[in-house]
């Protein structure tokens, strides 16, 4: 055998099992198809620019001391500190319909004192809800799905501010329309508003040049711009690994992270008795919009901005290109420590998207909805914070084309299927799944992700 354990995709949860597999002394080897690591949490350059693909914020800020919370667990479990991330907290955010604004930061203090002035007669079961989430074990890899919406209505009877602690948690990681697990629903609770926002001081190029020096001290093999073509299989296991350039390798364990349907599709036949899985359908654009000063000078002095123009939240795919109606605005260079640093000057825009135009759409149509929609973005703004218009000096958006480019994901869905793998299994005794698929999302969520499932199956 080549290696012990080979990993498809340089995705975090990818780079993190690579990490904890090499430390224990495992050969391993990652493959990955596009020139860069770091999947849809990378970076580029362009005229001299630092551009992070995906990064408003990384979730789980919990205090440095609290030993057992996820984010510093994570540190220790890939020898990181968190000196070294340079993190820097937010100083504030909110969740705004027309019904009301609560506003949160780092630890639940603020968001608790929102819900009291803007729903007073909900404050205890917004209370018996936190003290619920504290008490979960959400993490745990064998749990059953569970409706949201549905749990939910035991704590809070209000549905204008059941959207309102919705909105912030669908648009950070949630694959399912109109409704999210329930599970899903807990970590991220802890995730946003027990813990909170903080972000990397230079972004995801030192996050993923740390990840990488950490893994290559394992003598853990990174193969860029050279894909997974193909798995051979028996029925029962993988038996060897095909790449883009015809080479074979073997491995007695493969890890994908590559999503569930895409590393079905790569199992040449298909797996005897193994149900196809449902590709995700939630598409978002990604507008960055660079500026002559920094938002704050304009009134933006929050971290990041939930937003639904419209009483109810739409969570689901839109019936056009861009659902212009909910968004997430972000203001990288807001958080503290941040003011002045390379992305100071930029405004993120996330909107929902319809994948199937995206994908389809010709040359003119692309660019010229685009234009349109960064347009619209643009007037909306200025409309509120006078002057960004003036201020803004240069655009690029991400759209779900993007994202099947350079990451493979069908339908450019970045949360994935909205039926996660939970375990990390697949019809293959062998073949393991980490990352968006199985279920922890966004970036610590998928470096989690990538530490269970290699704890789980190929550390035993
Ligand atoms: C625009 C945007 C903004 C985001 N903002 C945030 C944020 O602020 N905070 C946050 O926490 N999360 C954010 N996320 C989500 C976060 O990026 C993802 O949840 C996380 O990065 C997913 O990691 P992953 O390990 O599952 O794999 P992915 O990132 O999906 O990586 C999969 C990798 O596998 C590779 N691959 C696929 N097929 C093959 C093959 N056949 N052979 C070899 N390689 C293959 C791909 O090229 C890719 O590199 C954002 C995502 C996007 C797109």
């Amino acid at each position: 055998m080549d290696y012990d354990v080979l990993i498809i995709g340089a995705g975090l949860s990818g780079i993190a099992a690579g990490i904890r597999l090499a430390h224990f002394g495992k050969r391993v080897c990652i493959v990955e198809r596009h020139r860069l690591p770091g999947g849809m949490n990378s970076y580029y350059r362009r005229r001299g620019r630092a551009i992070d693909v995906g990064l408003h914020a990384l979730t789980n800020c919990a205090p440095p001391g609290e030993k057992s919370a996820p984010l510093n667990r994570l540190m220790r479990q890939l020898r990181l500190s968190r000196a070294d991330l340079e993190l820097c907290p937010q100083t504030w955010s909110d969740t705004r319909t027309p019904a009301a604004t609560l506003r949160f930061a780092n630890g639940i203090a603020e968001l608790e004192a929102s819900v009291a002035a803007a729903f007073p007669g909900e404050i205890d079961g917004f209370r018996r809800l936190v003290e619920e989430v504290r008490g979960r074990d959400s993490l745990a890899l064998n749990l059953q799905p569970q409706s949201a919406r549905q749990a939910l209505v035991e704590f809070i009877r209000e549905p204008a501010l059941c959207d309102l602690l919705l909105m912030p948690l669908m648009f950070y990681g949630n694959a399912t329309p109109h409704d999210m697990d329930y599970n899903q629903f807990c970590i991220l609770f802890q995730s946003l508003y027990l813990e909170g926002f903080c972000r990397p001081r230079l972004g995801m190029a030192q996050v993923l040049k740390l990840l990488l020096a950490r893994y290559e001290e394992g003598a853990g093999e990174l193969r860029l711009g050279c894909g997974v073509a193909s798995l051979e299989h028996d029925g029962r296991r993988v038996t060897g690994v095909c790449l883009d350039d015809g080479t074979r390798l073997t491995a007695p364990a493969v890890l994908s992270c590559a999503g569930r349907c895409e590393t079905q599709a790569l199992c040449q036949p298909a797996v005897p008795g193994e149900t196809p899985a449902v590709p995700g359908e939630l598409g978002y654009v990604e507008t960055l919009l660079f500026l002559d000063r920094p938002p704050r000078e304009l009134g933006l002095d929050g971290c990041v901005h939930f937003i639904s123009e419209t009483p109810v939240f739409h969570y689901a795919r839109p019936a056009v290109p861009v659902d212009l109606r909910s968004m997430v605005l972000c203001c990288p260079g807001n958080y503290i420590g941040c003011e002045g640093g390379y992305a100071d000057r930029q405004i993120r825009l996330t909107h929902l998207a319809d994948g199937a135009f995206w994908l389809a759409a010709d040359t003119a149509a692309y660019a010229g909805t685009k234009a349109a929609v960064v347009e619209s973005q643009i007037g909306w703004l200025d409309q509120r914070w006078p002057g960004v218009r003036k201020a803004v000096q240069e655009w690029e958006m991400f759209t779900p084309r993007t994202i099947r480019r350079y990451t493979g994901h069908a339908n450019g869905a970045i949360y994935g299927s909205p039926e996660k793998r939970r375990d990390g299994t697949t019809g293959l005794e062998n073949l393991f799944l980490c990352g968006t698929d199985q279920g922890f999302l966004g970036i610590v969520g998928s470096l989690l992700s990538g530490v269970s499932i290699a704890n789980a199956h190929l550390l035993r």
